[in-house]
């Protein structure tokens, strides 16, 4: 089978043939439809994340080993299964939860298996999706897709489940759900979706701040109630309180979260405002520390999301609630291109690789 590896940080990767694997016990061989191309695949291909004051945080410093063949949002027909797998049939159509734990710890007790201390994540810890097939080690970890397009569906296990994750924390205070004010920061795939999630979900008023023009105007025809251009105003704490009647926002959502976005968000908030903080563009903030007891912030982080999260976000999907923005096709040959064309912002909603 054909997979592109990434044999070197910030080298080109290779499509390679590789030895396709034969499932055993529980495990399944997926060929693979469709494989999102997410901004964590570029953090791994660049080698890290940009941390405070200039320090890079390598990922093989975080257990990530090449070559290795990325992807972790991956949807295909089941190629063959092993011995004990009863659940799931040859042929079945699925989506991967790839985020996989290796099933002890706090986290992967409770379920949380997405923050497991030594994580297993496909396309990451392992082989994943830009190949013909990927192996899957367990068939519950797979779900069915019935009227849902592979394209559409991949997505929804990274950008779709983060962003789900993000807008659940985003839940409002009981009662005044009308009065509740959501800003998301980012327009992107994980910003578009969230504001889906958001109107599927509450009744709170959207407002999306972006860059890009463009963005915004696909924010808008998906449900935002308000879009701030923040480069033709860059003031947008100013803008978040003209909306708010002078209060501010009950949640940011910062889809960005970098050096710029972070602090507006973080001062844009209401009395006892939240900021979910998802992007990992990097950097770091200087925080004023009596405001956070005096206004009783919540500040968090969402990073993916569960397995039920993601069956649950599989069933909005389904209903037609939520949409993936698919912006471009690439083939497994045009696996570089497609990273570039993400790294230079060249890509609205979700590019996908179609390996096969
Ligand atoms: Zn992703
Ligand atoms: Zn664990």
């Amino acid at each position: 089978m054909k997979g592109a590896q990434i044999i070197k940080t910030n080298e080109p990767l290779q499509v390679n043939e590789l030895e396709q694997p034969k499932p055993q016990g529980n495990q399944v061989l997926l060929k693979v439809v469709a494989s999102g191309v997410c901004h964590s695949d570029l953090h791994l291909w660049e080698g890290g994340y940009a941390g405070p004051k200039g320090v890079f945080m390598k990922v093989e410093d975080r257990g990530v080993k090449f070559p290795l063949t990325p992807g972790h949002e991956i949807a295909g027909t089941v190629e063959s299964i092993g011995e004990s797998v009863k659940e799931i049939q040859i042929g079945d159509k699925v989506l991967v939860y790839p985020w996989l734990g290796e099933g002890s710890c706090p986290a992967c007790v409770s379920g949380e298996q997405n923050l497991c201390d030594s994580p297993r994540t496909l396309g990451i810890y392992q082989n994943g999706g830009y190949a013909q097939f990927v192996l899957i080690p367990d068939a519950k970890f797979l779900i069915k897709l019935d009227n849902l397009a592979f394209d559409s569906a991949s997505s929804l296990a990274c950008s779709g489940l983060t962003a789900y994750n993000a807008v659940k924390k985003a839940k409002p205070f009981g009662g005044l759900e009308k009065e509740h004010n959501i800003v998301i920061v980012g327009a992107g795939g994980l910003g578009l979706m969230g504001v889906q999630i958001a109107k599927a979900i509450y009744q709170s008023k959207i407002t999306v701040l972006d860059v890009n023009d463009q963005k915004l105007a696909e924010a808008r025809k998906l449900g935002a109630d308000n879009v701030i251009n923040s480069k033709e105003k860059p003031d947008v704490v100013k803008e978040i309180k003209d909306l708010t009647n002078g209060f501010g926002t009950d949640v940011v959502i910062d889809f960005v979260n970098n050096n710029f976005t972070s602090i507006n968000s973080f001062n844009m908030l209401r009395k006892r405002g939240k900021m979910i903080m998802v992007g990992l563009f990097g950097g770091s903030m200087e925080l004023n520390l009596p405001m956070i007891p005096l206004r009783g912030y919540t500040l968090t982080g969402a990073y993916t999301g569960t397995f039920g999260d993601l069956v649950e976000l599989v069933g909005l999907a389904s209903q037609g609630k939520v949409r993936t923005v698919i912006d471009k096709r690439f083939s497994l040959d045009q696996v570089n291109e497609a990273l570039h064309d993400l790294k230079n912002g060249k890509i609205i909603g979700r590019a996908i690789l179609n390996p096969n």
